[in-house]
């Protein structure tokens, strides 16, 4: 019989104590023994006993016990791999498991039989294809900011309960902001949801920006449609002209070169021009219109979502970002063309209104006004 094989027939435990013990070495009165670590215990405790009510993922366990401190030594969250192992470990139920055989430890147990063998039972579901229930649905994953640094908030699981927080909550220097309890920030976003509303001079004014919108175009194209055309057709027959002169010699290539690639910029520049009056607009105008409609409706539209998933879906077709700041919501950005529509963008007058809807239908591709000289 080894040292070893002594030690651990005699209650002992032959290596370094697993987390929520410690080891305590041998001195000249006493053998060396293993005590509990009460304060990293009862967080072992907690993850068995969480894990054992069958909702939790590794996942799960490994941020909890990350956010307490039970981490890798090189400060890393324990891998999905580390986590089954200390659920799996029966030396937390007063067992030392050696050379594949169990022995009752002389260690003091921080969980109790009945709760360990529910653990395994759990595991055993799950590797026989039972997935976690998935038990909480974070309503505003992925659209929620941080003021301070403007990172995306993950949402995290956690025995205590679900929240959001700043990514660089983890990073240096780390971020101030406080973690969102998940309940309070989702129904925050509710509220600001459910009383969404545009009212009827404003709706009005959209109407009317639109319209005039459309009227405009068909105005410009009835006065610059022809000139436009002319033009391109005047640059076509000089290209040609001087395609022929150099095949007669009277030019060198570089001269060439030079001239034909102005036309052809010039030619450019028209057919831009062209294309973008020959855009109407009605189409585009008609879907912002519908939108409109949805807009007026969202809070009624919102209650008819049968399930978290589709309520998620619903607010990210309506937010695209919201600030948070203190456990506040500091800001919101609506997705297009929401942000033309609802509150924040109330406060302006006509001319911006007509302003905003002209430069989010014609897009970034629209000429200037003034544009150049041909
Ligand atoms: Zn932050």
């Amino acid at each position: 019989m080894s040292g070893f094989d002594h030690c651990v027939a005699g209650g002992g435990y032959p290596g370094k104590a697993p987390p929520g013990y410690r080891n305590i070495p041998r001195t000249k009165t006493q053998k060396a023994r293993i005590e509990v670590d009460e304060h990293w215990a009862s967080l072992v405790r907690e993850a068995f006993e969480e894990y054992a009510k069958g909702d939790s993922s590794y996942q799960d366990i490994s941020d909890v016990l990350a956010e307490a401190g039970i981490c890798t030594r090189l400060g890393n969250p324990l891998a999905l791999e580390m986590v089954r192992r200390l659920l799996s470990n029966p030396f937390y139920a007063g067992q030392v498991r050696y050379k594949g055989r169990l022995y009752s430890g002389a260690h003091e147990p921080i969980v109790d039989q009945q709760l360990f063998c529910r653990v395994q039972e759990v595991m055993q579901e799950r590797s026989d294809g039972h997935q976690p229930k998935g038990k909480r649905t974070f309503l505003l994953r992925g659209l929620l900011y941080c003021a301070t640094c403007q990172h995306l908030l993950t949402a995290e699981s956690h025995l205590r309960g679900g929240y959001y927080r700043c990514i660089s909550y983890v990073r240096r220097p780390r971020c101030p902001e406080p973690y969102l309890p998940l309940q309070a920030t989702d129904s925050q976003v509710e509220e600001i949801l459910g009383a969404l509303h545009i009212d009827t001079e404003h709706q009005a004014r959209i109407v009317e920006a639109l319209d005039g919108l459309v009227e405009e175009r068909s105005r410009l194209r009835g006065r610059d449609e022809l000139g436009l055309r002319r033009q391109a057709d005047a640059i076509r027959v000089k290209r040609l002209n001087l395609i022929d002169r150099y095949a007669g010699d009277m030019f060198s290539d570089e001269e060439f070169r030079t001239v034909i690639s102005r036309y052809e910029v010039e030619l450019d520049d028209l057919t831009r021009r062209l294309d973008f009056l020959a855009r109407d607009l009605t189409s585009e105008v008609a879907q912002v219109k519908a939108h409109i409609t949805t807009a007026r409706a969202l809070p009624e539209l919102y209650q008819k979502c049968r399930d978290a998933s589709e309520r998620r879906e619903f607010l990210r077709s309506v937010f695209r970002r919201i600030v948070v700041r203190d456990r506040s919501i500091q800001h919101i950005e609506y997705q297009p063309p929401f942000h033309l529509l609802l509150p924040e963008e109330h406060a302006k007058g006509s001319i911006h209104v007509q302003q905003d809807l002209r430069s989010f239908l014609e897009g970034e591709g629209a000429p200037r006004a003034s544009s150049s000289q041909v």
